[in-house]
């Protein structure tokens, strides 16, 4: 059972670290960003409404997010094998409602793996990934949101004395083994 949020960044590595580890150990990896995406693709409700904030590098309103968490987490795979997150929280309101949900749920975090990589790298990741929301002006808007919203769990975490700070540069399968080391895997 592994119970884990991975925080960083975007473009830190959250999502290729955390479908290793999730591939691996047979864990329910989820991604709030996938989630929305496959919403857009659909052209659901939530996609429409996820699209406008998307485009833009803004954050969906926390309410909608947290929605999507709360009915993923009461799902039997993640009750069985535990779940890596990956993108959510990224706001203080979106963490304290997940400690609520864990709480109800009773299925307390492990660790929170913070993956920190240098600023200039991050840009260099970014502009080299080319995703759709991935032009510069929108990479711009996302690093501030970062900054503003989701950098402050860092502090979150640490004082509740689960974060591991990672530095996510270099090899993958290094960043890997140093995940699995501090959540206690084998390897
Ligand atoms: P990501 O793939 O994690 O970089 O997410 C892509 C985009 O989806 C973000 O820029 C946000 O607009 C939105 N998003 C993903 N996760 C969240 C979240 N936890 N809270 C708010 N918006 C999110």
């Amino acid at each position: 059972m592994i119970r884990v949020v991975f925080l960083g960044a975007p473009g830190a590595g959250k999502g290729t670290q955390a479908e290793r580890i999730s591939k691996k150990y047979n864990v329910p990896h989820i991604s709030t960003g996938d989630i929305l995406r496959a919403a857009v693709k659909e052209g659901t409700e939530l996609g429409k409404l996820a699209k406008s904030y998307m485009d833009k590098g803004e954050l969906v309103p926390d309410d909608v997010i947290i929605g999507i968490i709360k009915e993923r987490l009461s799902q039997e795979d993640v009750r069985e094998k535990g779940f890596i997150l990956d993108g959510f929280p990224r706001t203080l309101k979106q963490a304290e409602a997940l400690d609520l949900m864990l709480e109800e749920l009773g299925m307390p975090l492990d660790k929170v793996i913070y993956l920190n990589v240098d600023d200039e790298e991050i840009v260099k990741r970014l502009l080299a990934r080319g995703r759709e929301d991935d032009t510069e002006e929108v990479i711009r808007r996302r690093l501030k949101v970062y900054r503003e919203q989701t950098a402050p769990l860092i502090d979150y975490y640490s004082k509740k004395c689960i974060l591991v700070e990672i530095y996510g540069v270099g090899e993958i399968e290094e960043i890997t083994k140093k995940i699995e080391e501090a959540l206690g895997l084998e390897g």
